[in-house]
């Protein structure tokens, strides 16, 4: 019997052991990364055109009267959300953001606190946002939000012709605009938008109302829905359905704006930071979702500032580039609200869901944008407030 060879073998090992770490460390998105996260179903929800302003220093005291911000009541608005400290008041306006996503997630878009997410696409309003963000890249064609069916797939799309997707993704949202953004009839992805909603012959009793509201409500816009019907539609599906890739556009937030009507922008936000909740512990209750889901919660523009310009966006509107970004899930890390990190853009959102479900979104579509960092093991090093 050699002596020698047993320590030959360790040698061996130990080679091969050194060698796959090697891999796992330096890969792209290897396979030994990938099936150790816990993502099994990720959800984008989008608050259209909600100021990143709003949503790291509150309600701005100068646009809560009836001059500025067409207030109906001046001094309850400011008893609900007005605050001495920028923290006391957009908790107070966002009390599930600030109290629950940002002590289990990450926040970008403080730019008080050296973070910037920006759009890329230089025309700062909705369809070019919407197809940045699921697509993963900017395209300069969409120039309208009238342009018509994506030419572009998006990564709910891509997910959607993967068989272990197939049929496990949904859109829901208030905007008809949905149906080209996400292109319904070519994609053939389950989508739910604006107020013509295709109900079924065969209703329950709480669909038949929830139907009744959508055909007998004033239509404040006829091309966006209420934020409250395409939550309660989001809600039933949800009982009989379990998406692994799911979008919800949330539209009140921009039409209060452009309305002028401050009072009812900050209601409506605080009132989609409650459904953003009741959506988490609806789905985290379920045993397929427990510990398993991932949120990213984002606008898809940023508006103009000052007395007159918060109302609006537009590629020659300053700042309205400007947006946030806020993930939690289980394979995220706990950072919070992130303070002087390199700029993020919107155009990563559509490979981060890839990557939390462990797909190579880039490998398909190499125009994408990188992922955000936002996984436990491409964590750059952060400074932490
Ligand atoms: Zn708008």
């Amino acid at each position: 019997m050699n002596p020698r060879r047993p320590l030959f073998l360790i040698w061996v090992c130990v080679l091969i052991a050194a060698l796959l770490a090697s891999l796992a460390t330096t890969g792209p998105i290897s396979n030994a990364a990938a099936t150790a996260l816990k993502t099994r179903a990720v959800v984008l929800i989008v608050l259209d055109g909600f100021r990143w302003q709003e949503v790291f220093t509150g309600a701005e005291h100068d646009l809560m009267d009836a001059k500025h911000g067409k207030a109906q009541d001046t001094t309850q608005l400011r008893k609900d959300f007005w605050r001495e400290t920028p923290e006391a008041a957009r908790e107070a306006l966002m009390p599930f953001l600030w109290t629950v996503v940002a002590n289990q997630g990450q926040i970008y878009g403080n730019q008080h606190k050296g973070s910037v997410a920006q759009v890329t696409n230089g025309f700062k309003f909705s369809y070019p946002g919407y197809n940045e963000m699921s697509a993963g890249y900017p395209n300069p064609q969409i120039n309208s939000n009238e342009f018509g069916a994506n030419p572009n797939a998006t990564v709910f799309e891509w997910l959607n012709n993967q068989p272990e997707f197939h049929n496990q993704v949904a859109i829901f949202g208030t905007w008809d605009t949905f149906i080209d953004i996400f292109r319904a009839k070519q994609s053939g992805l389950f989508v739910r938008a604006g107020w013509n909603l295709p109900w079924t012959e065969q209703l329950t009793p709480r669909e038949q109302l929830l139907k009744k509201l959508y055909e007998t409500s004033t239509r404040v816009e006829d091309d966006d829905a209420p934020d409250s019907f395409t939550h309660e539609d989001l809600l039933d599906y949800l009982q009989t359905h379990s998406p692994r890739a799911l979008f919800v556009g949330y539209g009140e937030t921009d039409d209060w704006a452009h309305a002028g009507k401050y009072d009812l922008v900050l209601q409506a936000a605080h009132e989609d930071d409650q459904r953003i909740a009741e959506l988490w512990r609806t789905m985290q209750a379920r045993p397929e979702y427990h510990d398993q889901l991932t949120f990213i919660i984002t606008c898809d523009h940023g508006r103009g500032s000052g007395l007159k310009l918060w109302r609006d966006h537009d590629k020659n509107i300053p700042g309205a580039e400007n947006i946030w970004i806020a993930v939690m899930g289980p394979d995220t890390p706990p950072s919070g609200e992130m303070s002087n990190v390199p700029r993020v853009t919107q155009s990563q959102i559509a490979a981060t869901i890839a990557q939390v479900l462990g797909q190579d979104y880039r490998t398909a579509v190499p125009q994408a944008a990188p992922p955000l960092p936002i996984l436990a093991q491409w964590q750059p090093k952060i400074e932490q407030q």
